[in-house]
């Protein structure tokens, strides 16, 4: 059993005007730090459009679709834009997060990353938002829960920003347990802790410049037990990797080591409930020397309770 490694070379098609943060040489970053570990590499698919279906509603695919330009690029935000190469990245995206499910629930790999952009953590069930177009991460648990029969699965976001979007996606699903750690107040303004859908939310706001003892004690206190409690069958996780000290976008003051223990305490509450089965794909991270060392921690860890 091994980690699977999931990407696609369309993955570098989703080109950001210049100056844009979220960048094509983010992924060079990642992937390049992650040379030399032994994973298995695994292409991602296009997401079907049953799969999106679970999240978004038709009219808004269609949107999204129909906005994708030729040349040049169309902003569906402010900071939100689609250029040629943009729709098929986003299908990849959620199609690698599906892929990395249907690996790990099979039983053909223990664990797996998903490297893929455009991130989808912003992305609200009719809007795209925050660099994003589709709920990457609900759409994989969505597939693990109505396409693989599971009734239990957990997602953990560590992204800097509040995961706005996989909370309005999720809010009304208790078969969901949404954890989102994040430096509040910051964009994109929601994920105050008394918002908590349907007792199936649990927002940790943490101020800027939380260090590591502060955003440990925040997991060991709130997220650790409530997951212990819920008793996922699968755990995915919104890996962003903004929340370093190095990242341009905001203050937190987390290290690479950070994410390695928040993923080390993690396979522990998978190995405890469901045999280790842990999905992440990532999310956030904008300096690129910060997000190939913490990505390379993250992965590290996945990989070394594979073997
Ligand atoms: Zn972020």
């Amino acid at each position: 059993m091994t980690t699977a490694l999931i990407t696609h070379d369309d993955c570098y098609g989703h080109v950001t005007p210049p100056g844009h943060p979220e960048q094509v040489a983010r992924l060079d970053a990642v992937l390049g730090a992650l040379e030399g570990m032994d994973l298995t590499r695994v292409k991602a698919p296009l997401a079907a459009d049953d799969d999106l279906l679970r999240v978004h509603p038709k009219s808004y695919i269609d949107m999204v679709r129909a906005a994708a330009p030729d040349t040049g690029w169309r902003s569906l935000d402010g900071d939100t834009h689609m250029s040629a190469g943009t729709l098929a990245a986003a299908y990849r995206a959620a199609g690698g997060v599906v892929r990395a499910v249907d690996l790990v629930l099979g039983g053909e790999v223990h664990n797996a990353f998903a490297a893929v952009r455009p991130p989808g953590h912003h992305a609200e069930r009719e809007t795209a938002m925050g660099f994003c177009f589709f709920g990457n991460v609900v759409v994989g648990a969505r597939h693990a829960l109505d396409h693989h029969g599971l009734s239990r699965v957990a997602i953990v976001d560590f992204d800097v920003h509040h995961g706005n979007g996989t909370q309005d996606l999720v809010e009304d699903d208790p078969r969901i347990l949404f954890v989102s750690s994040h430096q509040w107040p910051l964009y994109p303004g929601t994920g105050a802790a008394h918002e908590t859908g349907c007792g199936n939310i649990v927002n940790l706001p943490l101020p800027e410049g939380t260090e590591s003892a502060g955003f440990r004690a925040a997991y060991e206190r709130q997220v650790f037990p409530r997951i212990d409690t819920f008793k996922p069958q699968l755990l995915i996780i919104s890996a962003g990797f903004d929340a370093h000290r190095a990242d341009p976008l905001a203050g937190l003051e987390l290290e690479a080591a950070d994410f390695a223990w928040v993923t080390e305490r993690l396979c522990d509450l998978a190995d405890k409930h469901c045999g280790g089965r842990v999905v992440s794909s990532l999310e956030g991270g904008y300096d690129l020397e910060a997000l190939g060392a913490s990505a390379a921690a993250h992965v590290r860890v996945l990989e070394e309770r594979g073997r």
